[in-house]
């Protein structure tokens, strides 16, 4: 058994026939983080995810655990539990043997009798009492909370959880998506989850890598890919935004830079800014009614009511905006704007 803390991936090129599935992914994921790789529909996350477990060899590249070069070491020998999208849970077994059957090939941990293994899985996850059902018994929930304790019944040191939520309802994944990072802060096991859900990336993760293309994005906490996206695919995907592409046309000597966009002059306050084509992006709450600065005249096409907020799409010339607020307004035309340092240069 090739023992896991930490897992860096140098360069991993797959490439399936004539499709490149991943091209040149590096990751560094630490001992007990929760690293979630998250991206559209056929960015590569599967892909990353089973070359980790050893179900695909990458055609170019490396994967080390613990620094060791484990390119040839089979799935069951590398120390990793899986659960995937499907639950696979066996249905004539009862909850207890499904969770069992983690043991069949190792045994648990801690000298202890694979029914105490068991009893004490059943407990981390919620489910003690339930033992004797059959996963036809259990909600789309209960059978993914059956098939993580069979995934951690050995004890591994590295949990990889692919789409584990997605089949079930939106409240429901709130609610398991806390128990599995409860569980995992637990257990310290560091844990690769892939999701293509990017509010639940944000919420669940220690850090993200953003993929897209087969490639890595960005790499940060939740914070940072959400506050300072370095690319215009990651502002875009992860969480709203609204993006602004202009030409900077002069500085100031409060040092913000003014961009001149559709024949609208903004001030944006980002770091050091070059001459030449500039796109910046200005998040949805970030975007006020009767600001001081950047102000520009929109006219409201769709007012969505969320609660705590309302949603305004408003056209911009051609360009639709999307901001929010609490405080909900009438009219149908509005004058937006933002403050400079709101403004994030991509
Ligand atoms: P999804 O969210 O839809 O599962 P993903 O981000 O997990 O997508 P992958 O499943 O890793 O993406 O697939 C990446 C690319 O590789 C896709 O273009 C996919 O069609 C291709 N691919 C994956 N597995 C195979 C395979 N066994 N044979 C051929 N192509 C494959």
């Amino acid at each position: 058994m090739v023992s896991v803390g930490s897992l860096e991936l140098d360069a991993v090129r797959k490439e399936f026939a004539d499709t490149v599935a991943l091209d040149g992914v590096s990751l560094d994921i630490a001992e007990g983080e929760f690293f979630t790789l998250v991206g559209p529909s056929g960015c590569g996350k599967t892909t990353t995810l089973r070359t980790i477990a050893g179900l695909e060899t990458p055609t170019s590249g490396s994967v080390r655990f613990d620094g060791v070069d484990v390119s040839g070491v089979p799935t069951e020998e590398r120390d990793v539990g899986i659960v995937f999208q499907n639950y696979a849970l066996f249905p004539h077994m009862s909850v207890r043997e499904n969770v069992a059957y983690g043991l069949n090939f190792v045994e648990p941990p801690d000298g202890k009798s694979t029914d105490e293994r068991v009893t004490e899985l059943l407990d981390l996850v919620d489910l003690s009492g339930m033992g004797d059902r059959e996963p036809d018994q259990l909600s789309g929930g209960q059978q993914q909370r059956v098939a993580l304790a069979r995934a951690l019944a050995p004890a591994p040191d590295v949990l990889l959880l692919d789409e584990p939520m997605s089949a079930l309802d939106a409240r429901l994944r709130e609610t398991l998506r806390r128990q599995v990072k409860r569980i995992q802060a637990e257990l310290d096991v560091t844990t690769v989850y892939v999701t293509h859900d990017q509010e639940e990336a944000l919420a669940i993760s220690d850090r993200l890598a953003v993929m897209h293309d087969g490639r890595v994005e960005q790499v940060g906490t939740p914070r940072e890919v959400y506050e300072r996206p370095a690319t215009e695919f990651v502002a875009a995907f992860v969480g709203e935004n609204n993006l602004f592409r202009g030409e900077a046309v002069g500085t100031r000597d409060d040092g913000t830079t003014t961009v001149a966009v559709d024949g609208t002059e903004f001030r944006v306050a980002d770091g050091d800014l070059a001459a030449g084509d500039l796109t910046f992006c200005v998040r949805p709450e970030d975007l006020t009614v009767d600001a001081d600065t950047n102000r520009f005249e929109v006219t409201v096409d769709t007012v969505e009511f969320l609660g705590e907020t309302t949603r305004y799409y408003v056209d911009w010339g051609e360009k639709s905006i999307v901001f929010r607020t609490p405080d909900p307004h009438d009219a149908e035309r509005l004058t937006l704007g933002f403050d400079p340092g709101d403004a994030r240069v991509l």
